[in-house]
C-alpha cells in the first residue's frame, strides 16, 4: 500500500454497493464512476434503464462492477418496486430537476415537478434504502446531493432554492431520527459545476457574468466533489451526520 493509497484515507470502500439515483448523465454518473473506481458495486438508477446501458458497460470495461435500474424516485410505488430484495450500504440522492422560471410565470406543473424530484423523490429513495440499511444491521450513509441554492437564492429558481433548502433542513431530520440505526444522512451542496447541461449557458455572456460573482472566478469541475462525496460516503465521515458541505469556489461568502 502505497503512501497515497486513497483506502488511507476512506477506509476500503471495496464489498460496499451503492445506489445513484439520476445517474444517466450529469453529476450522477461522474458520482457511480467515481465510487466504482473506488471498489464500490454500483447500482445506477434513472427513469429509463436503457439510458444506463453504455454507462454500465463503460465501468465494467474499466474493470467496475455496475448494474442499470429503471426507477423514477418521484413515483413511490417505483420507488418500493425498484429496491425489492436490493440492499445498499452508500445512497447518492442525486436525481434532481432546475425548472427555470420567474415566481409570477411559474406553473403548477413545474412547481410540482421540482417539488416531486427534489424533494419527495430525496425522501422516498432514503425511506426505502434506509429501511434496508437498518435490516441488514450495517447502517449506511446518505449523501443527498442539495445545492448552494438551498441556502442563499438568484432570480428565476423560486421552486428549486426552495425545494434544496428543504433538502438541507430534511437531511437533519433524517440524522437524527436514524442515527441510532447506524445510518448517517448528509448533505453535498454544490456551486456552479460544469456539465453538459449547462455548458452552454455559462459560454454565454449571462452565464460569464454569473461567473464572474463567483469569488474564484470560475465554474467547479465535478471531480471538485470527489472529495466531499468520498467523506461523507465512507469509513473518513463516520462521526459526520445531519452535515452540509459546501463546495462552491467561495460563492456562499461572495460579497453583498
Ligand atoms: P442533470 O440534469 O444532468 O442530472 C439530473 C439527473 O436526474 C438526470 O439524469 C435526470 O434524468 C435525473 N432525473 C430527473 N428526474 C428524475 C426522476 N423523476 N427519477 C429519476 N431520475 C430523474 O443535472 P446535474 O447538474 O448532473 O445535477 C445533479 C444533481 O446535482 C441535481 O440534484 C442538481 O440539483 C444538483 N446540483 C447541480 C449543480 C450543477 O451546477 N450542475 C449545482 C448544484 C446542485
Amino acid at each position: 500500500m502505497s503512501e497515497r493509497d486513497p483506502i488511507l484515507l476512506f477506509g476500503d470502500l471495496s464489498g460496499k454497493a451503492a445506489l445513484v439515483t439520476g445517474a444517466s448523465g450529469g453529476l450522477g454518473l461522474h458520482f457511480a464512476r467515481l465510487l466504482a473506481r473506488y471498489g464500490v458495486a454500483v447500482t445506477l438508477a434513472a427513469r429509463r434503464k436503457a439510458a444506463l446501458d453504455g454507462a454500465c458497460a463503460e465501468i465494467a470495461d474499466a474493470g467496475g462492477e455496475a448494474q442499470g435500474l429503471a426507477l423514477d424516485v418521484t413515483d413511490a410505488r417505483s420507488v418500493r418496486e425498484a429496491l425489492e430484495g436490493r440492499s445498499f450500504d452508500i445512497l447518492v440522492n442525486n436525481a434532481g430537476v432546475s425548472g427555470a422560471a420567474r415566481a409570477a410565470d411559474l406553473s403548477e406543473n413545474e412547481w410540482d415537478q421540482v417539488l416531486d424530484t427534489n424533494l419527495k423523490g430525496v425522501f422516498l429513495v432514503a425511506q426505502a434504502a434506509a429501511q434496508r440499511m437498518r435490516a441488514s444491521g450495517r447502517g449506511g450513509a446518505i449523501v443527498n446531493i442539495a445545492s448552494i441554492l438551498g441556502h442563499r437564492v438568484a432570480g428565476g429558481v423560486s421552486a428549486y432554492a426552495a425545494s434544496k433548502a428543504a433538502v438541507i433542513q430534511l437531511t437533519k431530520a433524517l440524522a437524527l431520527e436514524w442515527a441510532r440505526d447506524g445510518i448517517r444522512v448528509n448533505a453535498l451542496c454544490p456551486g456552479y459545476i460544469e456539465t453538459d447541461i449547462n455548458r452552454d449557458f455559462f459560454a454565454s455572456e449571462p452565464g460569464q457574468q454569473l461567473i464572474r460573482r463567483i469569488p474564484q472566478r470560475r465554474l467547479g469541475r465535478p471531480e471538485e466533489l470527489d472529495g466531499a462525496l468520498l467523506l461523507l460516503a465512507s469509513q473518513a465521515g463516520s462521526y459526520i451526520t445531519g452535515s452540509t458541505i459546501e463546495v462552491d469556489g467561495g460563492h456562499l461568502v461572495s460579497s453583498l
